[in-house]
Order: C-alpha cells, then structure tokens, then sequence
C-alpha cells in the first residue's frame, strides 16, 4: 500500500460532523497534522484526534501484522453461521461497496447503526420534490426553520455555510427556531423563537402544529370551522405566506419519527400550488447517506428492515462491527448480545476476537463520501491522498472467507502485502 509522506490539501473534507465541509484546508507530514485552516473548534478537534494512516491490528487483544489479524477475521467469518454487518456509517463510498460484496460472500445481513433518519428514504430517494440540496437552501430559501434543532452546538459552520449568513440571490434570509429547549443556543441568531410546551422526544404536539398549518393553506376559506389555529402555527403560517421558499431542518429527535416526517410531507405536498416547502435532518456524523445509497444500488434496502427480528430472535452467531467505534459500538444493541465479535473501525477495540484499525473517513484518502443532501465528496477534494485501506482489506476477507461473489474478482487472497 503507497501512502503519500507529505499531504497539502486545499479543499478536504472534515467529518467531525453532519455538515461534511469541503472547504477545509489540511497539512500533514506523515502522520503529524502541520497546518490547518477553516476547520470550526469541534472539527478542529476531531481532525486533530486522527490516527495513522497505516492500518494497525490485535487478535484476540494482541497487536498481530494486519494480514494475521485478516485471516483471523476471514476465519470467524468463514465458521460462522448467521453473521451481522452492522455499522457502516464510518467506510467510504468504495468501503461500502466491498462490504456489500462481503456480505454476499458471507452470506451476512448489513445493518446500518445508529439507524438513519426515519424520513431519509422518503425525503431524499423517493419524494425529491419535498427535499432540497443544501446547495438550494443556500441560494433561495428565504425561509428556514429549525425544529428541535441547535446547529450552532451540533454543526457549528452550518449556519455560516448553508443556512443563514450566505446571501440569497434575491431578498433576505429570515431563520426561526422552533424547540421546548431554553438553552439553545441557535435562537441567540434567529428572527424568532416559537417554544414547543413538551421536551424532546414529543411528537404529538409537533404533528398537530404542522397539521394545522397544512390545513390552513390548504382550505383558507374554512376558518371559522377550524377554529384558532395554535400559535406557532399561526406565526409559522404568516413566515410562510411572506417566504418564496421555506425550509425545515429537524433535529435528531424530530427526525426520528416518521409519523412527523409524514405530516410535514403532506405540508409541503399539498402547499406546492401556493408555497415552495421542503424539508431534510441535520444529520449526525458520518456517511449515513451514503449507505443507504450503496445498499439500494447493491442490495436492495430490504436487508435493513430485518434487524428487529433478527436481533428478538437471536438468530446470529457473529457480529461484524464494520465502520463502527467508540461510544456508537460499545452503547449499540450489537454489542449487549454477547456475541464474538470482530471489527473494522477507526479505533481498536481490544474486546473484540480480532481488531483492525482503518483511517475512518480521513481527509487523506482519496475516496468517496455522500453528504445529507446527496451532494458526492471527495474527501481529499481530489487532491492526491492515498487510497482507503478499507477496501483491500474488505476484499481480501471476501476472498479469503473461500466463497466468490458474482461481481468479486477471483485471484488468490495475498494477505502478505499487509505483512
Ligand atoms: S462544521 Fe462540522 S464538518 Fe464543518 S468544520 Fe466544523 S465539525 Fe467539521
């Protein structure tokens, strides 16, 4: 594997959160970060926190050679009988799409954890006429509403680069913050801030503003029979009429719930003849997006409906914690079943049968993630980095598991190049 000693990049991708900027400007010698530009305080801090480059591995809690600890993997793999893929939101583009051959070849589920925004499917791949690029938001939204959502403290440069401060083609930009949280600290810069009564996670409430507000654009005429609308309903109503375009970033929490997505679905559906409506989550960090894109492309998205059962039946004998680390695996379902476990991650993880340590979504490689809003990035912005460990080490067990996959190449496994 080559890897670049010195790497100046101008335009790098930080994914020290959701927002994925691609503006970021990165010096590295080796594996000691030299320069650093543009990069908010949090994505400063996650850049710095990043490991080698060069893979690195344990077996059994035992630093090996990454070929030992690869053929140990290939070896669990190969005896298990109903294994789980589960993480994935750590791997590139070109990750994915090998950990998808591997499944095949195993014969393993994929699941993607923490689990995707409940609207995501409906938002972005099926229903684009509800979403927007952030792209679109920065030019013409002149309305953007926050709801149960504090960007300044989660995504720190999304108000700056997206949301608030660039200037719209025409007009000016108004934001409104709609949360019960006191403390948040984004209202500090909005026009106006309508508190919700019930703390997060709460719906109910949320689905019947929204419900209120859809049915006072969509029959005006009927008020009388409505009666009062509640009144943020009634002040996002008059944003509404003043705005050519309104659109609604959701929190983690208002995310989460597809009962809501649905409503503010049928929000913008309906108020299309009149009103320009659409809606996407802050995202949480990561290439969430770009699972769920490589597992339609290759798979199929049935495969992620089946977790549930799987996991109440106890139905697996392995899990394969690909793209996964830190608090996200050691806090997920996955890791109370008490299963053996391997990993591929951006850390080591000493618990597991084997362990290897790939870069995670590193500004140095030369490899694919896909923003929230279905935007590709090149996350060394095409600037010379190395290519993703991930994806020869994901082949290589693909290939040493003894199984061949449709669309796997079929040369012998060379583990020793990672001698
Ligand atoms: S806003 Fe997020 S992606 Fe951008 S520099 Fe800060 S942490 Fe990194």
């Amino acid at each position: 594997m080559k890897l670049p000693h010195d790497v100046q990049l101008a335009r790098s991708v930080c994914a020290g959160c959701g927002c994925l900027c691609d503006d970021i400007e990165v010096n590295f010698r080796g594996d000691k970060l030299l320069g650093l530009q543009k990069a908010c305080p949090l994505g400063e801090e996650w850049l710095r926190g990043l490991g080698p480059i060069q893979p690195e591995a344990l077996v059994k809690g035992r630093p090996v050679n990454v070929a030992d600890a690869l053929f140990a993997m290939a070896k669990i793999l190969h005896s298990a009988s109903s294994p789980l893929l589960v993480g994935l939101s750590e791997l590139t583009i070109e990750g994915l799409c090998e950990a998808a051959r591997l499944a095949e070849a195993s014969g393993a589920i994929l699941i993607q954890w923490p689990e995707p925004p409940a609207g995501l499917s409906l938002s972005g791949l099926h229903a684009p006429e509800c979403s927007a690029t952030l792209g679109e938001v920065r030019g013409t939204a002149d309305l953007v509403v926050f709801w149960r959502a504090d960007p300044l403290r989660t995504h720190p440069r999304h108000l700056e680069r997206f949301s608030l401060v660039p200037r719209l083609l025409r007009g000016q930009r108004v934001m409104v913050v709609v949360d019960a949280n006191r403390e948040n600290s984004t209202a500090q810069e909005a026009v106006e801030t309508l508190p919700l009564s019930s703390q997060a996670p709460a719906v109910a409430e949320d689905i019947e503003i929204v419900r209120a507000l859809r049915l006072r654009i969509e029959r005006p005429d009927t008020r009388k029979q409505q009666g009062p609308p509640p009144e943020i309903a009634q002040r996002l109503l008059e944003r509404i009429r003043a705005s050519r375009h309104a659109h609604f970033f959701l929190g983690e929490d208002a995310a989460r719930s597809p009962a809501f997505w649905d409503e503010l679905q049928s929000l913008a559906a309906h108020a299309r003849e009149k009103h320009r409506i659409t809606i996407s989550a802050l995202p949480a960090p990561g290439n969430g997006r770009g699972v769920v894109e490589v597992m339609t492309w290759q798979l199929g998205s049935q495969e992620l409906a089946m977790k549930g059962d799987l996991l109440s039946a106890g139905a697996t004998d392995l899990v394969f914690a690909l793209g996964m680390s830190g608090d996200v695996l050691s806090k997920s379902p996955f890791v109370k079943l008490n299963l053996p476990r391997i990993t591929l991650a951006s850390t080591l993880d000493p618990g597991a049968e084997a362990s290897i340590r790939v870069p995670g979504l590193d500004p140095r490689l030369s490899a694919t993630v896909v923003r929230s809003d279905g935007i590709h990035l090149s996350l060394d912005g095409r600037g010379g980095g190395a290519a993703d460990p991930a994806v020869e080490i994901l082949r290589q067990i693909t290939r040493a598991t003894g199984k061949q996959t449709r669309s796997s190449p079929s040369e012998p496994p060379s583990p020793t190049s990672w001698a």
